[in-house]
């Protein structure tokens, strides 16, 4: 690791935010979040209270959800049976500090009801080493732009590490949407995939603990872990093939790569053969559309 890099990664840990460089994962003042009173929520403490879903022409933004996909998820009995013949590594428990994550809210910042059940699947990679993302994620951050977190981390060796639980929302991207689908969970806030997505990181190899292009890639445990873990997901949840994409695809804020050198082709092998092994075959539809 070269010096100034040493230099900038602490700098970054420790919350200074004029640094050039940003970790993929790390979460900015645009975070969607609920609970802090904005100059916007005083000067409009009361929001306007509506039944239709968009805000037509009262001046709200427009508020577009993703369809029904139409998939139904599988049981827990099916799915464990399905990790089971997977081999996948049991989850270890690392769990984020409190600040660091928050609850899936089921109405945005005007009072329209959300569909806030986990409707997409974001990867992302570390950056920095995985104990120094997990200690990251442990310390109180009361700070909003220092507040992230992923559902899961995996690990070189494949191990994966429960970081956030699916029913609450991590801060995985902060300006995000996919599509024109996004979500405002306060009038201050911006548009946000969070409330939906299920965050899950891959930590990076030693060359990639900068900001460059690319780097060696990950390994075949990684591939392998996280096809099992996208198809199980899937499963839990009734999420298609076509709502699995990455970080530097939902980003907005033009600010994000991640995960760098991500290679679907080495991905794909990993989850054909779970989906198979499982007996999902229709999470494994590789259509364009639903
Ligand atoms: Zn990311």
């Amino acid at each position: 690791m070269r010096p100034w890099f040493t230099v900038c990664g602490l700098l970054a840990l420790s919350g200074c935010s004029s640094l050039p460089l940003r970790f993929p994962w790390q979460s900015t003042d645009i975070r969607n979040q609920s609970g802090n009173t904005q100059p916007f929520d005083q000067k409009d403490s009361k929001a306007p209270s509506i039944s239709a879903k968009n805000g037509g022409n009262q001046g709200l933004p427009v508020l577009i959800e993703l369809a029904d996909s139409g998939l139904q998820p599988v049981g827990k009995q099916a799915r464990a049976s399905c990790a089971k013949s997977l081999a996948l590594p049991l989850e270890q428990a690392a769990l984020a500090y409190p600040s660091n994550f928050g609850k899936r809210e089921n109405r945005d910042g005007w009072g329209r009801p959300l569909n806030s059940s986990p409707q997409l699947i974001v990867l992302h990679e570390t950056v920095i080493s995985g104990p120094q993302t997990v200690a990251f994620f442990q310390t109180n951050h009361p700070e909003d732009d220092q507040q992230a977190s992923y559902h899961l981390l995996i690990d070189r060796d494949g191990s994966r590490l429960r970081i956030v639980p699916d029913e609450k929302r991590a801060f995985g991207s902060g300006m995000s949407a996919f599509g024109d689908a996004t979500q405002r969970t306060k009038p201050s806030s911006v548009g946000s995939i969070n409330n939906v997505a299920l965050h899950v990181s891959l930590v990076s190899p030693s060359d990639g603990r900068d900001d460059r292009d690319g780097h060696s890639n990950y390994t075949e445990a990684q591939y392998k872990s996280l096809a099992g873990q996208v198809l199980l997901w899937q499963a839990a949840f009734g999420i298609p093939m076509t709502r699995v994409t990455t970080h530097a695809a939902v980003d907005r804020s033009h600010s994000r790569y991640d995960p760098r050198s991500f290679r679907w082709d080495r991905f794909d092998p990993h989850y054909h053969a779970a989906a198979a092994v499982c007996g999902f075959p229709q999470f494994d539809n590789q259509q364009a559309g639903l």
